[in-house]
């Protein structure tokens, strides 16, 4: 018989996988002796097992839980729906991997006609217990009942209302006993039942409910976000209560250990005392920080603070607590690895490594790679900010700049992103269903909750800029408008958020480039000194070259020349070039064009100094740079003083079906050689400048693009070195360099060897070999590749992510044909891939080169390639 359930005393805390972290972290914390309350978890297993059984628990597992829960009664020296001493649990979902906020979550469970007498009876304190009866049955009837909160909330405020209260504490015992009978009298009305009075069915309900909250929408929506497998489920953890609204010696609070927006190395959390940990989450009532705590209650504190330091200790990482106190003694409910902020894995995985707690290769595995986007992400202009009207200021709750139109509700948000509109959520306070508007906004702002609230820890999570508890604000989310000191903003007012500094301003402001601080570079260094693939970039400009560098890129992967075409003063001379009848008239547009294409590469040069530089002959189908509206067309034949019908006939000709699969890469240069002979020309022309001029040698690759056939390959090698040594030797200079092709048609990575007999090297370019394998349009597949995705034919789109099993077993192909024809062959990526960490991972295994990607995109590769190292243990 398979053992689903485990006593705190019992399980194993390392094994997250089948007790949930949750769990996990509760056993561990029983074992190093913390005050937790006692109580058990039930397996992941579990949770799949009853799906397995048509969601059903089955008479086994009922038993097991039986016996659980007996055990806990003699531990406790309570019983289940006793009126002297009755026993009060709560039930919690904890997966695997955290999913904060994503699933259910019953308290107070237990309590029906009889215990609340016995809870009053206990704490002498009838109003105490009644509210926990009346919380108890709204909680339990939301998740487990399927009855909508606010059937409950509409009662509390008439309550309130008709005894002119303003509070929720104001409540008596006798409002509140009243207040009970309506709940029931509202259940009963829903579900045709009376409210469940037998403790042991209402935990049988709850597990059910917690282990049904696994598949909700919010929960499969954050998996997919954040690629957590479907079918692991979730393990349910039953702990005895301990309270925190006994009155004012009892209090309830969050805690992260190090500060999670900065990483500053001191406690950092907020409280609430009488009141329930759902208080403070829910941001209904303001937190107090949590060093008050220590003019309140020194002791409570001190031993706090000591436990904190205790965990840090043992897991030798940032927690995330949540504590409770009860009539002045201190619990822990539960601990994690704290979320942070990317600034703040940083500056914590580099003290942690200062401090002799951890070493270099841990530090570098605690940071993701995806987090390093968010510190390379532009904040406003100062200027910007000084001249803007500021609108309020709340808590800067997760760093980042942005500017959008506000929107009220997430499904508003979604729709706006699929019109391509830039939009910041705002809201009193947002809850888990908020998550898809979450994604879809640039930022959120809430009027209401502190920095460990919904909308903080959430944005926190994801990278995105958050402002939360600006307490001037007023949102009316049904009428679509925020009131601020006497001004209101509607539904599509731009405004800008500053996660940094909490401020709000009005309109859209100018952002600035981001400064790194020192704790960047010498994690960066470090994960440099691990990893074994060279990072290079995809650029096509000096600026682009430039900035690449300095975020540590060793070279350039990719320099795509077409895009020089497109600049105002050249696209001209480009269309004369393709409209070209006959061969002189196409080698003079040529003529024109190689001053511009020269200078560029001189300007690329420079700032590539003596690192690799790949440049990738013309590659885009002429298609795209011919002139569409007759107006252009009427122009193109004045500057050319052609005939307008002629000429219009002439570029219909060239229109194509297929432009993706027509007439573009080595196939344009074995119809036309001129054009790639002038780009050669311009190459080596910058080249023998430089040389000359400033005394620099580059380090300089040739590549022809989207290659299926050997001679395609050879015919042009053979044109590109004949063209090339011929400008050196008339420059008196001489190079080694190198002729390479990309490996993006399935056909030459299926022949890589004979390929690789005229290659220098492969750069395999992912974005076609994904199309072409796949057969899938790289510029249409986004309309049903997310249905794909959420039907699970797909994990990740293959576009961002390698198909390993089909693109990645051609890319093996070619690397073992190629490298049996040239052992040394030199290997590289430079489609979009090359800056996904998975992909680099799957780049790193293969045992390639280099990876290269866009600039932005540069230190994400450097750490991705370093984790890669180190999960291989190849270093
Ligand atoms: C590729 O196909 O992966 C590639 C890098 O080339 P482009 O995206 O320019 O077609
Ligand atoms: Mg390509």
């Amino acid at each position: 018989m398979t053992k689903y359930i485990y006593s705190f005393e019992n399980g194993d805390g390392k094994n997250k996988q089948l007790l949930g972290g949750k769990g996990a972290n509760l056993c561990e914390m029983k074992k190093i002796g913390l005050p937790v309350p006692d109580g058990f978890t039930i397996t992941t297993e579990a949770c799949t097992a009853y799906y397995d059984n048509q969601e059903s628990l089955g008479e086994e597992m009922e038993a097991e839980v039986f016996d659980h829960i007996h055990q806990l009664e003699v531990k406790m020296n309570k019983t289940f729906g006793s009126t002297e001493d009755p026993l009060l649990v709560s039930v919690r979902s904890g997966a695997a991997i955290s999913m904060p906020g994503m699933m259910d979550t019953v308290l107070n469970l237990g309590l029906n006609d009889d215990a609340v007498i016995g809870l009053a009876k206990l704490t002498d304190n009838e109003r105490f217990a009644y509210d926990c009866y009346r919380r108890f049955i709204q909680m339990f009837s939301d998740v487990v009942l399927e009855i909508q909160k606010f059937n409950f909330d509409r009662v509390l405020e008439k309550m309130k209302k008709d005894n002119n209260l303003e509070k929720d504490v104001d409540l008596t015992a006798e409002n509140l006993k009243e207040l009970v009978e309506s709940y029931k009298a509202i259940v009963k009305r829903h579900v045709k039942k009376d409210f469940p009075q037998d403790p042991k069915v209402q935990l049988l309900m709850a597990i059910e409910a917690v282990f049904r909250s696994w598949n909700n929408n919010r929960a499969k929506v954050y998996r997919n976000l954040n690629s957590i497998p479907h079918d692991i489920g979730t393990a349910v953890n039953v702990q005895s209560m301990v309270f925190g609204n006994m009155g004012e010696t009892s209090g309830t609070g969050v805690a992260f250990t190090r500060n999670p927006a900065t990483g500053e190395n001191s406690v950092f959390g907020e409280f609430l005392m009488n009141a329930q940990g759902e208080d403070v989450v829910a941001g209904i009532r303001t937190p107090k920080p949590v060093l008050e705590l220590e003019e309140i209650m020194p002791d409570v504190y001190k031993e706090f603070i000591d436990i904190l330091a205790k965990l840090e200790h043992h897991y030798l990482d940032m927690q995330d607590v949540e504590f409770t106190i009860e009539r002045s003694k201190l619990y822990f409910l539960q601990t994690r690895t704290g979320k942070r902020t990317a600034m703040a894995a940083m500056k914590i995985a580099v003290d942690m490594v200062n401090d002799g707690i951890i070493s270099k290769e841990e530090a570098i595995m605690r940071v993701d790679p995806k987090q390093i986007d968010a510190l390379l992400h532009p904040t406003f202009d100062e200027r910007a900010m000084k001249e803007a009207t500021l609108i309020s200021k709340g808590l800067p709750a997760s760093p980042g700049a942005a500017s959008g139109c506000v929107y009220f509700h997430s499904e508003d948000v979604v729709e706006q992103k699929a019109n391509g509109l830039k939009t910041i959520l705002v809201r009193t306070e947002t809850s888990p269903e908020d998550i898809e508007g979450m994604i879809a906004s640039e930022g959120i702002v809430t009027a209401r909750g502190g920095m460990t609230s919904h909308a903080a820890v959430v944005a926190r999570g994801m990278g995105k800029c958050c402002v939360a508890g600006c307490g001037d604000v007023r949102v009316d989310e049904v009428n679509k408008v925020f009131y601020v000191s006497g001004k209101e903003y509607k539904e599509g007012d731009f405004i800008s958020v500053d996660g940094n500094t909490g401020a709000i301003y009005e309109g859209a402001l100018n952002t600035r480039e981001v400064k790194l601080s020192g704790d960047f570079g010498v994690f960066m260094a470090w994960a440099d000194e691990i990893r074994t693939l060279g990072i290079r970039t995809n650029a096509d400009n000096p600026r682009d070259a430039k900035q690449a560098v300095d975020f540590g890129a060793e070279g350039i992967g990719l320099c795509r020349t077409e895009h020089m075409f497109f600049d105002e003063k050249r696209i001209g001379i480009v269309r004369e070039m393709i409209v070209s009848r006959t061969t002189e008239e196409r080698k003079e547009a040529l003529d024109k064009l190689l001053p511009f294409q020269k200078e560029d590469f001189v300007g690329i040069f420079k700032v590539m100094g003596t690192r690799p530089v790949t440049i990738r002959l013309l590659d885009p189908p002429l298609h795209e740079f011919l002139p569409h509206l007759d107006d252009d067309i009427k122009k193109l034949s004045d500057e050319m003083s052609i005939d307008f019908k002629e000429l219009k006939q002439t570029v219909e000709e060239l229109k194509e079906f297929n432009p993706m699969l027509g007439h573009r890469g080595c196939r344009l240069a074995i119809t036309y050689p001129e054009i790639y002979e002038m780009q050669t020309r311009a190459i080596f022309e910058a080249v023998a400048h430089v040389m000359r001029v400033d005394k620099l040698t580059p380090v300089l690759e040739v590549m022809i693009p989207l290659v299926g056939h050997e001679k395609e390959l050879s015919l042009l090698r053979e044109l590109v070195v004949s063209t090339g040594d011929e400008v050196l030797k008339d420059a008196r200079q001489s190079l080694n360099y190198k002729v390479g092709t990309m490996i993006e048609v399935p056909r030459a990575a299926l022949i890589a060897d004979v390929i690789a007999e005229h290659a220098d090297f492969f750069s395999f370019g992912t974005n076609d070999l994904t199309q072409m394998t796949l057969g899938f349009s790289r510029d249409d597949a986004g309309k049903f590749i997310g249905e794909y995705i959420q039907k699970n034919v797909f994990e990740r789109d293959p576009f961002e992510s390698i198909d390993k099993q089909g693109v990645g077993r051609l890319m093996k192909i070619a690397k073992d044909l190629g490298r049996s024809t040239k052992p040394d062959l030199k290997l590289g990526i430079c489609g979009e891939h090359g800056g996904e960490p998975a992909s680099i991972a799957f780049c790193h295994e293969l045992g390639f080169n280099y990876v290269s990607c866009s600039p932005f995109r540069v230190p994400i590769a450097r750490l991705a390639a370093a984790q890669a190292a180190l999960k291989k243990g190849s270093k």
